[in-house]
């Protein structure tokens, strides 16, 4: 695939449209950094705000504060948090860059649309995470980390008893016990928030190196009974198990759920729906008032059976299911830190002495670009037809 250079980089950010979203792709200090490296920066009006950064704060830093058009006719190129779609799509010119997280695993219309209309994906989910030097430019890292705190607060919250044991002049408060199902990412900060809250606290995943990763935290792993010992798949990643491997955990985790309080979910393989751990079997096994929440919760289906996105679902038994795929937003300084660190070290990594340009052979960028625009004349060429013709001139004056 061969892409357009672009010489100057003007890096732009609009705000975030979806309900659920108050991050912001590019943050003050992040504006800084770029300007060092002579990229200059365009943010919406207000892009900053539901994250706690003002356009004054943006300013100071050296970016130009513009409206939401200004931004995507300006920008060559653009980050976001959530993709682009309809019109924000329409509104972005040809050969335009686009750095997020774009669901190119699972759409692959949407990397189509794309090619079609000649913008430049740059898909955050194709991060060769195993390289050491792509560790700042990984966004699956830096958000699931802040979900998995944030999902213990979440469901230590909801829940209607104390985590921690507490002695008190009225007795005895045992502690919440707490069941984290996936123990990536997201799962081991579940499992050491949740530890520090006081709660006692048990994770189970299918990876088998993950038993060890649970330990180190001062949790117990689960022990199933079954054996799906050959649950990692490439890159460290869980694969996608068999009918027949699903069927049996399924029915493990309902049977050993009911000795639980509390329950969270942060399952997930890449590319995949999520895998249902938690059926409506064991759910009505949890006691009232049990807490279960979903972190993969999504409108083709999460973890747990019959949870919603962004709804809390309370059985006629009394047990409260949470829905909440968006969890890094609620945590949106810090997230929004994290993830305008990860965009722009992707950026910068593609920016070479002509601008913006993809170096053939490069695994990190090769891997990222899900789009491009067709063979076209690249403005270094262009440039050094331009000088090559001024030497002739020179040479035939001479
Ligand atoms: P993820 O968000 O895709 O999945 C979350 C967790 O769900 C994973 O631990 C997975 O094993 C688990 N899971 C999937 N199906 C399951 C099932 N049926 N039952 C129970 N658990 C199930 O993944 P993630 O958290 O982003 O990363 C997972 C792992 O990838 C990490 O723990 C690490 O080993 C590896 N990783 C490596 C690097 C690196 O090389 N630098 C970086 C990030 C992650």
């Amino acid at each position: 695939m061969t892409i357009e250079t672009t010489s100057q980089v003007k890096f732009g950010v609009t705000l975030q449209s979806c309900e659920h979203e108050a991050r912001a792709a590019l943050t003050p200090d992040i504006v800084t950094r770029l300007g060092k490296k002579s990229v200059s920066c365009l943010v919406e009006s207000g892009a900053g705000l539901a994250a706690g950064f003002s356009d004054e704060q943006y300013a100071a830093e050296g970016a130009r504060i513009c409206t939401h058009d200004e931004v995507l006719h300006d920008s060559n190129a653009l980050g976001f948090i959530e993709r682009p779609e309809g019109k924000v799509l329409d509104d972005i010119g040809r050969g335009t860059w686009v750095i997020g997280m774009l669901s190119s695993f699972s759409d692959e219309n949407y990397v189509a649309e794309l090619s079609r209309r000649g913008i430049v994906g740059i898909a955050m989910e194709r991060l060769p995470r195993q390289l050491s030097s792509a560790q700042s430019m990984d966004a699956m890292t830096s958000q699931n980390s802040v979900m998995g705190y944030k999902a213990a607060l979440r469901a230590a919250d909801a829940y209607g008893g104390f985590f921690p044991m507490m002695t008190t002049a009225a007795g005895t408060i045992r502690p919440a016990k707490v069941l984290i199902l996936g123990a990536g990412i997201a799962g081991l900060q579940a499992i050491g928030t949740a530890r520090r809250l006081g709660a006692v606290v048990t994770a189970y995943d299918v990876r088998p190196a993950s038993r060890e990763e649970v330990e180190s935290l001062g949790a117990s792993f689960l022990d199933l009974g079954i054996d799906l010992s050959a649950g990692q798949g490439e890159g460290g990643y869980a694969r996608e198990l068999s009918p027949e491997e699903h069927a049996a955990q399924q029915a493990a985790v309902d049977k050993k759920a009911a000795d639980f309080d509390v329950i969270i979910t942060t399952a997930k393989v890449p590319g995949r729906k999520p895998p249902m751990l938690l059926t409506s079997a064991g759910v009505e096994g949890l006691h009232r008032g049990a807490v279960v929440l979903d972190c993969a919760a999504s409108e083709l289906g999460g973890n747990v059976e019959g949870s919603k996105p962004f709804e809390t679902v309370t059985t006629p038994r009394g047990v409260r299911i949470l829905g909440d795929p968006s969890l890094a937003s609620e945590v949106p300084a810090t997230a929004s830190a994290l993830f305008s660190r990860n965009v722009a070290d992707i950026l910068l990594h593609f920016i070479g002495e002509n601008g913006l340009t993809v170096t053939e052979g490069d695994e990190l960028e090769e891997a990222l670009v899900v789009s491009g625009k067709p063979a076209a004349p690249a403005i270094a060429e262009a440039a050094e037809a331009v000088t090559a013709a001024a030497t002739e001139e020179r040479t035939d004056q001479r």
